[in-house]
């Protein structure tokens, strides 16, 4: 009686890891059916500078419009994607799809040349052998100018191995588009490896700006950062700005770049379309103003 007690628990257990891993299973191969049936989008939230409010450039961001549960976000599907290698078929759809988007806005002469395209890398995307040959194809198959193309790299997946990562990161940034090092402050990174890395942006993660944690540290944390930044010569962007008061610290601090819902939300390509257009109209008005003077 009291075996069959202790054995309890253990069956239990067992169970539920077996019910995980059969509702893990069943998100896999909906996630390969989905991919395959183009039911991922990408959702786009505008940079602007902090400076003039001159936009900068989108961050795709991926969607998965799964027909059962609605419009998921990528904290629901990018961890298993990464635990199962989806996320390469995923990823490749994903820069192949920013890339096109990208090419499609400039050609409709809706996009001024100043306004690029940031896109998300994860670990397992980063250390693919042919990732670089793979972006230069892109490219070239879309029509996008390299200038045009940022990449969004996290500051964990680049010190896991950096030697081998600044190596990677030469390479891409031959091929002439721009690096950026996301989710900054979060990972540790050693300053010599930093100058070794052939940035030209560091985002700082929107802990730091949220007010999550404490706010006066916070505070030092964002002005380090953004005198880092302008030592080494980097642009620096704040994520996950939502109000006006992180705004107005964030502009006294001169950091260049700035995006969150206080300006917008990541929104569908239509939307995104009418920024740009509607930024276009403002830039036009502006030159008219310009000329129209006496
Ligand atoms: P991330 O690259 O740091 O992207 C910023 C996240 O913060 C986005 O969440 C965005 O919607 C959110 N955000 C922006 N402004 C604000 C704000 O003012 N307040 C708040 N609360 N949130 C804000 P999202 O779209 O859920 O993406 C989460 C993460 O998933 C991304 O973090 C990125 O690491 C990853 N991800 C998204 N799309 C892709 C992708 O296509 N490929 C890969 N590998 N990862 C992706
Ligand atoms: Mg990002
Ligand atoms: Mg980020
Ligand atoms: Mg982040």
């Amino acid at each position: 009686y009291q075996a069959k007690e202790r054995n309890r628990p253990r069956l239990v257990f067992n169970r539920r890891m077996h019910a995980q891993a059969a509702r893990l299973g069943r998100l896999e191969a909906e996630m390969r059916r989905d991919l395959d049936d183009g039911r991922f989008v990408l959702h786009y939230q505008p940079i602007y500078s902090a400076t003039d409010g001159a936009l900068q450039g989108f961050e795709a961001l991926a969607r998965w419009e799964h027909p059962e549960r609605g419009l998921l976000g990528p904290q629901e599907f990018i961890p298993l994607a990464e635990e199962t290698g989806l996320i390469i078929p995923l990823g490749r759809w994903v820069i192949r799809e920013a890339c096109r988007q990208m090419a499609s806005w400039r050609s409709g002469a809706t996009c001024g040349d100043d306004v690029s395209m940031s896109v998300n890398i994860s670990a397992r995307q980063f250390s693919q052998p042919d990732l670089v040959e793979f972006i230069r194809e892109t490219l070239e198959r879309e029509g996008l100018s390299p200038c045009f193309l940022k990449l969004e790299i996290t500051e964990s997946v680049l010190m896991r191995e950096a030697d081998a990562a600044a190596a990677k990161l030469r390479r891409l940034k031959e091929l002439g588009i721009k690096l950026m090092i996301d989710d900054f402050g979060t990972g540790y990174s050693s300053l010599s490896y930093l100058q070794r890395f052939p940035v030209d942006y560091l985002k700082i993660d929107r802990s730091f700006i949220s007010g999550d944690q404490n706010e006066e540290e916070s505070r030092k944390i964002v002005s380090t950062i953004i005198s880092l930044a302008r030592n080494l010569g980097l642009r620096v962007v704040a994520e996950g700005v939502e109000e006006q008061d992180q705004f107005q610290m964030l502009r006294n601090m001169q950091c260049d770049d700035v995006q969150g819902f206080m300006f917008s939300r990541p929104v569908e390509s239509p939307k995104a379309q009418d920024l740009l257009e509607s930024y276009i109209e403002c830039l036009r008005k502006t030159d008219h103003e310009g000329t129209d003077d006496p």
